[in-house]
């Protein structure tokens, strides 16, 4: 029999806690959830709209979701996988929307179609290969795929403005796809559930240790940034979605399970747009091939955004090392998560990762004009003086102790929990937002199993989230989600 876990603490206001809280309080209404953040906002991170590329992850554009295996064939797994968690995202936000929890889906999610541009032979066959092993599943079936230079011009005009003629080319696009401000997404479910007194929100406050006391509960110190001022408060469940934090604070807690693990840091740069005329010219998300030895979050793509009501043109993200583990945190984050236990793993891990080693180092050397010509292969026309540097968000890739390889780098999202299922702790960032529902309503029921299993909580879960023990291989299925969560939130069908 698992204790009641009715005291619930989530360490970071990002994303992650704030679906977790949101969902934990519907399901709980009689439970207390205390949010501390140790900025002086929420969504501050990695959550913050120009902190990461805001793209609704559904497998429709990301290239790498879909390799192609030894028998020639795409593997389309993943980014079915992925499509699928992200119908559960919009399920669930199309109930927050008409519950009139959120004010309205136009403060953070807009219709923003999807392409995958290609250009040489090889690419063009991959392409071709992937369209058609895709547009056979529901998910992906109103993918259109052209290799005419004149369709593709009136897809993504400013793509093919002043490029080379003779230079064979092929994209494909669905209108399905979305562009998110992740940031105003968690300050709605925030504000909401402060303004209903559904959970105490506690910012400038800084989670310093955690340590489990002999009653099983967890005894966390905490600091007010403001006043200096030091105090300690008891959980019975601990969520520690502190993005990049993560990991330091696993460690602090002292759990088995987070024994090996270890994190690398790679932060991004986005060139944005300065000039207006581009900026309206452009309403895509186009993502290409990525470079060998990319990290996935690394694959180049230029991006319409709409942040806080403006439209925006982002190309990026280019990686950049940095030792920090958080865009606020500290240089010395990396050599403080360096254990005997993890130091092995992190060492072999780079190892078995030179291709990623040197593509930071090309990536750090690159000076603004590069950057443009690397622009270029999407914006021939780029200009130098219409594009301004900006710093993205810092993500922490999970390195895991491996019997055979010794330690392995880790590219999507693990949750990682203690065997009594008192703790969780969220490490790595892909695909990341987009996932968030699936990845708590896993977290939910690996932690509160008995409770997850109920009548009570199924109902209510299916109530939010309808489809969230169901899959979308039936075509009728999956067109009548879709229809009634994009009549919801607004977007195109
Ligand atoms: C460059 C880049 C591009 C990305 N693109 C996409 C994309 O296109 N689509 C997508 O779905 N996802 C994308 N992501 C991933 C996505 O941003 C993350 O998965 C998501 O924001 C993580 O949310 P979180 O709540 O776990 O972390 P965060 O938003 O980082 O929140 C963690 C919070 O914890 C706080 N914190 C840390 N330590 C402590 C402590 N000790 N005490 C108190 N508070 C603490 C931090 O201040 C922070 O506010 C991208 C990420 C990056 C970096």
């Amino acid at each position: 029999m698992n204790r009641e876990k009715k005291e619930v603490v989530c360490i970071g206001a990002g994303i992650m806690s704030a679906t977790l809280s949101m969902l934990l309080k519907k399901l709980m209404p009689d439970a207390t959830i205390k949010v501390y953040e140790v900025l002086n906002e929420v969504a501050g991170e990695s959550s913050s709209a120009l902190n990461n590329a805001g793209t609704g992850h559904s497998g429709f554009c990301e290239l790498n979701y879909t390799p192609e295996i030894s028998d020639g064939s795409i593997d389309i797994s993943k980014a079915v996988h992925t499509a699928s968690q992200f119908e559960l995202s919009k399920e669930f936000w199309s109930y927050l929307v008409t519950q009139q929890y959120i004010s309205s889906p136009d403060t953070f999610i807009h219709s923003t179609p999807h392409y995958s541009f290609v250009e040489n032979e090889k690419d063009i066959q991959f392409l071709k290969k992937r369209y058609n092993a895709m547009i056979k599943h529901p998910l992906f079936k109103s993918m259109k795929y052209s290799e005419n230079r004149k369709e593709i011009e009136s897809w993504i005009p400013l793509v093919m403005e002043g490029r080379n003629e003779k230079q064979k080319v092929a994209a494909t696009r669905i209108d399905l796809g979305t562009d998110i401000d992740f940031g105003a997404l968690t300050r709605e479910i925030f504000n909401h559930l402060q303004s209903k007194n559904e959970i105490e929100l506690h910012l400038n406050h800084k989670v310093k240790d955690i340590d489990k006391m002999n009653d099983g509960k967890w005894n966390l110190k905490i600091q007010n940034k403001k006043t200096d001022e030091s105090f300690q408060v008891s959980a019975d469940f601990v969520f520690i979605g502190a993005g990049g934090g993560a990991i330091l604070l696993l460690e602090k807690s002292g759990i088995r399970e987070a024994r090996g693990f270890g994190g690398f840091p790679v932060g991004g740069e986005w060139l944005i747009c300065n000039n207006e005329k581009i900026v309206q010219r452009h309403h895509a998300k186009v993502y290409g091939k990525a470079n060998l030895g990319a990290p996935p979050m690394s694959v180049p793509h230029l991006d319409t955004r709409m942040i806080m009501g403006e439209k925006k043109l982002l190309f990026g993200p280019f990686a950049v090392f940095s030792t920090k583990f958080l865009k606020h945190g500290s240089f010395l984050d990396l050599f403080k998560s360096l254990q005997f236990e993890n130091i092995g793993a992190m060492i072999e891990a780079g190892w078995h990762n030179m291709d990623l080693t040197q593509y930071l180092i090309d990536q750090v050397k690159l000076t603004k004009k590069q950057k443009i010509e690397a622009l270029k292969e999407y914006l021939p026309m780029a200009a130098i003086e219409d594009w301004d540097e900006e710093v993205a968000g810092q993500r922490v890739q999970v390195i895991e102790k491996d019997k055979e390889k010794g330690g392995v780098l880790k590219f999507g999202t693990e949750v990682i929990f203690a065997k009594d299922t008192s703790i969780a702790a969220l490490l790595g960032a892909s695909p990341g937002a987009s996932t968030a529902v699936d990845i708590m309503i896993n977290l939910i029921k690996q932690c509160f199993p008995e409770e997850y299993n109920s009548d009570k909580w199924q109902s209510k879960l299916t109530e939010m989230i309808p489809s969230f023990n169901k899959d979308f291989n039936e075509e009728s299925y999956c067109d009548d989600v879709r229809k009634k969560s994009h009549e919801i939130l607004q977007l195109n069908l």
